[in-house]
């Protein structure tokens, strides 16, 4: 089994310095990326990651207004 091909990691780009994490999903951020900016946190500017950041709850409409 040849491992070398793994050995290069993920197929970022080499000189991308890490920026900063992403508070939604937990991965690097390098330059030159777009963010979203929630509350000052810095996210990828991806919705998966937004939604991971808030963390909302899951209901159905009914539930959420309180109706029958
Ligand atoms: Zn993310």
């Amino acid at each position: 089994m040849n491992l070398d091909r793994f050995s290069q990691g993920l197929p970022d780009p080499q000189n991308a310095e890490v920026m900063a994490y992403c508070e939604g999903c937990g991965g690097e951020i390098y330059e030159g990326e777009d963010v979203y900016v929630v509350e000052g946190e810095i996210l990828h500017a991806e919705w998966e990651c937004l939604v991971q950041y808030i963390d909302p709850e899951v209901k159905t409409i009914e539930e959420a207004l309180g109706v029958e």
